[in-house]
Parts: structure tokens; sequence; C-alpha cells
């Protein structure tokens, strides 16, 4: 890397669903100018375009189940190597099974910083039951704890707000079920491999932007 040049950095946001990995992701990519590659929000674009992709996708996200892991790889392949991300991005929801995060280390993309949002499972529970995002651009909200304005528009686009679907209590216990086989052994994955920091998640969204960002700026100042 030539002298001056600054390191991309390059995120991955774990946590249960509901930790607030959307939320966060949006601040961080914000502030250091990098794109959120949300799996979920592909998914789910996908899913209403009624694209090949969505239409393999819908009975898996409906039902709170992962997407099978070739299916996710081959589309995060593509969309880290579009010139967007040549500055760094964040990784919200990808990887969520060791599978998924072997693959990515075997694309050759060096992450900088792995941060776990932990958040106990009834917070969780009760933050996902009153989610809810735009139907027209996907911002997400909650109806107790991010509202918006008027409470039932989107702040940014003026779209309809509406529930997701895998928000329902039944599959966010499915959901959080799989999160705990599936996804958490990744905490000891990256941990291994030096690179987790975990922030405690259950508090005001500002107070955990600030952690988050402490350490980011701590990874960018030990690299530059
Ligand atoms: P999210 O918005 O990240 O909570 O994702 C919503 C749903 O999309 C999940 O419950 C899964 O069905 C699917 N999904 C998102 N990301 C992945 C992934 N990396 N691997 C498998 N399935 C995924």
């Amino acid at each position: 890397m030539p002298k001056n040049e600054k390191k991309a950095i390059k995120l991955i946001f774990l946590g249960a669903p509901g930790a607030g990995k959307g939320t966060q992701a949006e601040l961080t990519a914000k502030k250091y100018n990098i794109p959120t590659i949300s799996t979920g929000a592909m998914l789910r674009e996908a899913i209403a375009a009624g694209t090949e992709l969505g239409k393999t996708a819908a009975g898996y996200v409906e039902s709170g189940a992962l997407v099978p892991d070739d299916i996710i790889v081959g589309i995060m392949r593509d969309r880290i190597l579009q010139p967007d991300c040549e500055n760094g991005f964040i990784l919200d929801g990808f990887p969520r099974t060791i599978a998924q995060a072997v693959a990515l280390g075997e694309s050759g993309t060096e992450i900088s910083v792995v941060i776990d949002i932990e958040v106990p499972d009834e917070k969780i529970i009760d933050r996902m039951s009153g989610r809810c995002v735009c139907a027209d651009c996907g911002a997400t909200y909650h109806l107790v704890y991010n509202p918006t304005g008027d409470g039932v528009h989107c702040d940014k686009c003026g779209g309809e707000l509406i529930l997701r679907r895998d928000d329902d209590p039944v599959v966010v216990a499915r959901r959080l079920k799989t999160y705990h086989t599936e996804t958490e052994p990744l905490v000891g994955y990256y941990e291994g491999r030096g690179t987790l920091s975990r922030v405690d998640g259950d508090g005001k969204v500002e107070d955990i932007t600030a952690k988050i960002f402490e350490v980011i700026d701590g990874y960018i100042a030990a690299e530059n």
C-alpha cells in the first residue's frame, strides 16, 4: 500500500437479530463514509421484486431459517467487489455461519474489526415486537424505541411503515434459536483471530454508537 493511502475499513457487525446491527451500521456508514451491506435487506428486496433469488429465499426468510450458505456467499462475493466498497464496508448480517466466515476469509477479504453487539435474549424479544421497516426504502424503526416523526411514515422518504413478517413472535423465537446455534460460534471464531471487540448493546442508541466509534477510531489510529 502506498504511503499516505488510508487502509480500507472492513467491518463485521455481529449480534442477535434485533441487537441493533442495522441501526448502528447506518450511523457508522455515515460517519466513516462506507457502505452498509445487509444480506437481510438484499434478500427482502429480492423477495419484493420477485427475482429468482427472492423466490428461492422467501421460504427460508419468512420461517426464520437461514438461507443456504452457497447462495449467500455467492451474492456477497459479487457485492463486496463493487466500486463503492473500495474504502471499506460494513457487513450487517453476514457471515452468519462458520462456513460463511471461512468462505469470506478464503475470498482474500481482510476484516479490520468484528464488533459483537451483545444484548440479552429477553431484551431482544421486547425490541423485535415493535420493529418496523419502510416499505419503500427499507429504513428500520421501532414503534417505541425509535419512532418516526408521525409514527406511520418513514422520516427519510415518506414511505409507509410495515412490520416485518419474520418479526412474528413464533418466528422471532426460531431466529433467536438459529442465532445461538449457527451464528454465535462466530464470536469465538473471530476472537481466536484477534479481530473481535465486544460492545454492550443494551442501552441508549447514542451511547452504543459512541462505543462503536471508539473501537473503530482505535483501529484507525493503530493502522495509520
Ligand atoms: P436480517 O435482516 O439480517 O435479520 O435477516 C433476515 C433473514 O434473512 C434471516 O432470518 C435469514 O433468513 C436471511 N439471512 C440474512 N442474512 C443471512 C445470511 N448471512 N445467511 C443466511 N441467511 C441470511
